[in-house]
């Protein structure tokens, strides 16, 4: 696929849970004491401008009918790695890019709640826009500290900073390759800040990073 100019080959999507301190509070979950992650599969990845489309098995199912957007910092692995040290993260990153987590929120949550993996509500197709282009680590002098922000329909619902991510992103590499072997072109994605709110079809969701740009992708329910 094409990020921008750029042309990666990922094989996986990697996703902290439960990073933002203001998340947290509005999910009522527990504040972890090491990185949460999940993976999201490649059939979700759309680039900027391309619709998300709203699963009909979602919108005709009144128990299942809330997905929402998260909108989170993500960075692509440069080189095959496993056991990374903190201290040399940054050798190991091609780049940063607008992810968003579209989440299938009340299909999660009863998931949660009866002990079931929360893979099918995060995994639908298009359920993982990216965008719009790579920024390499040379032109973002700090990651920890980039205003994030998303709009629907012109309206903010996520306002933040990275600098209020738990883990930042030498533990969560370190933390994560422990355990997976991450390839050139992986994606691993951040986690949200508070604002969460749900979306339907016809809406249009704009996501911002300071220093990378914008991603906009409407919502379009499945034919
Ligand atoms: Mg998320």
């Amino acid at each position: 696929m094409k990020i921008g100019n750029k042309k990666i080959e990922p094989t996986k999507i990697i996703c902290l849970g439960r990073n933002y301190l203001d998340h947290i509070k509005e999910t009522n979950a527990p504040i972890p004491t090491e990185p949460v992650f999940f993976a999201k599969t490649i059939n979700t990845l759309v680039t900027n401008n391309e619709p998300i489309i709203y699963p009909k098995v979602l919108y005709e199912d009144e128990n299942y009918n809330q997905v929402d957007h998260e909108v989170e910092l993500a960075f692509i692995i440069f080189q095959t790695c496993k056991n990374v040290k903190a201290e040399i993260t940054f050798d190991y990153i091609l780049g940063y890019t607008i992810f968003l987590d579209i989440t299938a929120r009340n299909m999660q949550v009863s998931d949660r709640n009866i002990k079931l993996p929360w893979y099918r509500s995060k995994n639908f197709d298009t359920f993982g826009p990216i965008g719009p282009k790579i920024v390499p680590c040379s032109e973002i002098k700090d990651p920890h500290n980039l205003n994030i922000q998303l709009k629907v329909n012109g309206e903010i619902r996520q306002r933040s900073n990275t600098k209020h991510m738990l883990f930042k992103i030498p533990q969560i590499l370190e933390y994560v390759s422990k355990f997976v072997t991450l390839m050139r072109g992986d994606i691993i994605a951040t986690g949200t800040p508070s604002g969460i709110s749900p979306v339907k079809p016809g809406d249009v969701l704009e996501a911002s990073i300071e220093g990378i740009g914008t991603i906009t992708h409407e919502i379009i329910l499945e034919q």
